[in-house]
């Protein structure tokens, strides 16, 4: 069986930064689930696994553009030191959630603490990044027709039924 859409997919993966850190792994974890064709993982690591059977392994290098995107400067705002609940929680490199215009929830990194306010990132922490992902296909499955129509993976390594 290769991946395609309407695939569930585990696989075991490493991802490093330009730099070689590691910045996330499925070491010692459950493989990651994840429901091929429907948007679960980043574009560029999905459209590699395309058409790769179970037992393959591959590298993946990803530029920002194909990954979490480029910073956008518009995202890199100040916020007033009344905006915080608990200023002595507020550092440089600290995340917390906050809802956007849009209403969605999202990340945001305290970058800086200055006299009269607060620089915020609202970039994902990895925009800007170019991504290399270490790769081992583990499982590949057909999808059941409840998962196609929520969109992600049910049971081991998925979420909620
Ligand atoms: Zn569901």
């Amino acid at each position: 069986m290769q991946i395609a859409d309407k695939c569930v997919v585990a696989i075991d993966y490493t991802l490093t930064d330009d730099d070689n850190n590691q910045l996330d792994s499925s070491a010692g974890r459950e493989p990651l689930h994840y429901l091929h064709g429907a948007k679960n993982i980043i574009p560029g690591l999905e459209a590699a696994l395309t058409g790769k059977s179970v037992g393959d392994e591959l590298r993946v290098d990803l530029e920002p553009e194909q990954a979490y995107g480029p910073v956008d400067p518009e995202l890199i705002q100040s916020a007033p030191h009344s905006a915080f609940d608990d200023m002595s929680q507020v550092k440089p490199g600290v995340q917390f959630q906050a809802q956007g215009p849009d209403g969605q929830v999202r990340i945001v990194t305290v970058k800086e603490v200055r006299d009269n306010d607060v620089v915020i990132d609202a970039n994902h922490p990895l925009a800007g990044k170019a991504l290399h992902f270490d790769v081992t296909v583990k499982e590949i499955r057909e999808a059941t027709q409840q998962e196609l129509d929520h969109g992600h993976v049910h049971g081991p390594g998925g979420v909620h039924e």
